[in-house]
């Protein structure tokens, strides 16, 4: 069975209301990178992304950044990273980091990860993938998060079986356990269709 060995993480540009946000973020890195597991993210030094980064590197990872070129400079790109792709637009980020991952975290964010987050979920919807995705709930991040979804499942705009396209996990440790006795899911469907 092969086992996870890329996971594209996302999260905030900014670091939240509270140190434990950044804190989680650097421990979430540290801990993919001695798991063994390269991190993508958002290319950017900022906020959770860049603290993601910056622990995986610091305890030897591999990280591979996906930035869009117009982004670089405000998101003030990551100058440490293993390997950083520069590409022409917000699709075609998404598109590469779903292509090299085997499953994605969200970390607490702002809307621009709410927006990737749900990009995974839909496309899982359409039956266009089935790889993981995990939410970490630190500071109650991701019950809010999985609160709204199961509302709008209450209101019958979303269908219950969707509540089975992620994972709300309580700690980066639970997080980085799961992944490591998740197994590789082929993707399902051409990839063109994304
Ligand atoms: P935020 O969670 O709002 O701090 O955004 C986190 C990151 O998500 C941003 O830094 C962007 O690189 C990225 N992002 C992806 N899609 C979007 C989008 N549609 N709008 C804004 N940011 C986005």
């Amino acid at each position: 069975m092969p086992a996870i060995k890329a996971v594209t993480v996302f999260g905030g540009a900014s670091s939240g209301s509270s140190p434990v946000f950044r804190e989680m973020a650097t421990a979430l890195g540290e801990q993919l990178a001695r798991a063994g597991i390269t991190v993508i993210f958002g290319g950017g030094s900022i906020g959770m992304m860049g603290a993601v980064a910056d622990g995986a590197l610091a305890a030897g990872g591999q990280v591979i950044g996906v930035i869009p070129d117009f982004l670089a400079r405000r998101e003030v790109a990551h100058t440490k990273v293993t390997e950083m792709i520069v590409t022409d637009s917000m699709h075609s980020r998404k598109r590469r980091m779903f292509d090299m991952s085997d499953a994605f975290v969200t970390l607490p964010g702002g809307l621009g990860t709410l927006d990737e987050t749900f990009e995974m979920i839909t496309w899982r919807q359409l039956d266009l993938h089935a790889k993981p995705l995990l939410v970490c709930d630190i500071e109650g991040w991701g019950t809010i998060f999985a609160d709204m979804v199961d509302s709008y499942a209450e209101m019958g705009f979303v269908p219950a079986h969707a509540r089975d396209f992620f994972e709300v996990l309580e700690s980066v440790e639970a997080i980085v356990a799961r992944l490591v006795e998740l197994p590789v899911v082929e993707t399902k469907t051409d990839s063109a269709r994304l």
